[in-house]
């Protein structure tokens, strides 16, 4: 690869096989999902303070096997949930939604998953009368623990210990030595042990661009493309996306909803290997840098990394931040400021899958997490950015990348 290219890209040497076959596994799992004809719910209030709960819920699967849960309930009080742990959890209302997350969603029969959160509440706070899993209500009983039906008659004169709702950064306590371990090691490590000083960070791309990110595709590839799979192209970017993206929402003051992700250019050898008419992407046909197909430098974020883009044609509306990168027969990926790389053929083979492992883990270093080739943080098991031995993003992943937001948002005034 040239030279700029080289600069923090990270080699992930990935057994495509594997991956491919993980990530087949992934989509038979989800359509075979059933309802549980069983479950039992244990919801229990572990400490209270003026105004505010935590809470843990044990879900219980009493029947079939769980791909994956969704716990219902309603608050008849007034309660309303704020920070979540182990399962992401939205109201409506009075309504209680709680989603597993990726490490604990599998329950076999008897199995069960824990996750907790803190709420508000105000004049009581009586325990839900009944909950549901996928929609079937639970007969294997509620068994929760009667919290005190009364405010503590003297409220605590100090903060609970345990932070209230507002709470900026609350991982769950045995991840919070192997994140700053991991956090500790990165500010060695990065940019020379200058990690602050670099700019270019998918976050400091995001918040340049107030919310949005956009991509040129390098076709680095022989094949031909219809309109049909460019469009999927982008669709299977923005899904995978998505799910780093998801992960910030409502935390630590992240700002957005969402990130859209758009497709402002394509680089081709061959103008008629791209079989659309329409102007809906820029076409940059044989601008060759690194060997391979590349949209305009005057439009790159890499290369105006002040974010003005005076030689661009379309002005900062048709700049691209990141380069998807697909080149035929590359093993493996890489990842960095710049964009992600992969293998052409695992892209296009895996385009609907619900993890794009590789994909996922390129994205990863594009918002500066590291890989773990040498070293493994304390206590934690598989997770995407140790290659090979995770094909989804865990709660530890989700961790390391809120870790970044945690130190980095001073930079923008957050
Ligand atoms: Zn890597």
């Amino acid at each position: 690869m040239g030279s700029p290219y080289r600069r923090r890209a990270r080699l992930l040497v990935a057994v495509t096989a594997v991956v491919t076959g993980a990530a087949a596994a992934v989509l038979v799992a989800a359509g075979a999902q059933a309802a549980a004809p069983g479950c039992r719910v244990d919801y229990r209030v572990t400490n209270q303070w003026q105004g505010g709960f935590g809470a843990d819920v044990t879900v219980t699967n009493l029947g079939d096997p769980l791909t994956g849960w969704r716990l219902t309930w309603s608050y008849a009080a007034g309660q309303q949930v704020g920070q979540a742990w182990n399962a992401t959890v939205t109201q409506s209302g009075s309504q209680v939604t709680a989603v597993n997350v990726g490490h604990n969603g599998a329950l076999a029969t008897g199995g069960s998953a824990s996750f907790g959160f803190t709420a508000s509440w105000a004049g009581s706070n009586p325990v839900p009368a009944s909950f549901a899993v996928n929609g079937t209500t639970c007969t294997g009983g509620v068994a929760p623990t009667t919290p005190p039906t009364t405010p503590p008659t003297t409220p605590p004169t100090t903060p609970p210990t345990t932070p209230p709702t507002t709470s900026a950064w609350n991982p769950p306590a045995n991840l919070v030595t192997p994140l700053n371990q991991v956090w500790q090691h990165q500010e060695q490590t990065y940019n020379n042990g200058n990690l602050y000083g670099f700019r270019n960070y998918g976050w400091d791309q995001v918040m340049a661009n107030r919310g949005y990110l956009n991509f040129c595709v390098r076709w680095d590839s022989s094949a031909s493309v219809t309109a049909a799979q460019r469009d999927q192209i982008h669709a299977a970017l923005a899904r995978q996306y998505k799910k780093w993206m998801d992960v910030m929402v409502g935390h630590n003051a992240w700002p957005y909803s969402e990130v859209p992700i758009r497709v402002v250019g394509w680089a081709v050898r061959d103008r008629a290997q791209l079989q659309w008419s329409d102007t809906s992407v820029d076409i940059y046909v044989n601008n060759i840098r690194e060997n391979a197909p590349q949209c305009s430098e005057p439009c790159g974020r890499f290369f105006n990394q002040n974010g003005q883009y005076p030689n661009c044609p379309g002005g900062v509306a048709r700049h691209y931040d990141q380069s998807l990168w697909l080149t035929d027969g590359f093993g493996g990926g890489a990842g960095g400021d710049w964009g992600q790389r992969m293998g052409r053929e695992y892209f296009m083979n895996n385009i609907n899958a619900a993890n794009m492992t590789i994909l996922l883990h390129e994205i990863g270093h594009t918002f500066g997490l590291d890989d773990f080739y040498d070293w493994t943080p304390s206590g934690v098991g598989g997770f995407i950015m140790k290659a090979g031995s995770a094909s989804a993003i865990t709660e530890f992943d989700t961790w390391m990348f809120r870790d970044w937001w945690r130190h980095l948002k001073s930079r923008y005034g957050y």
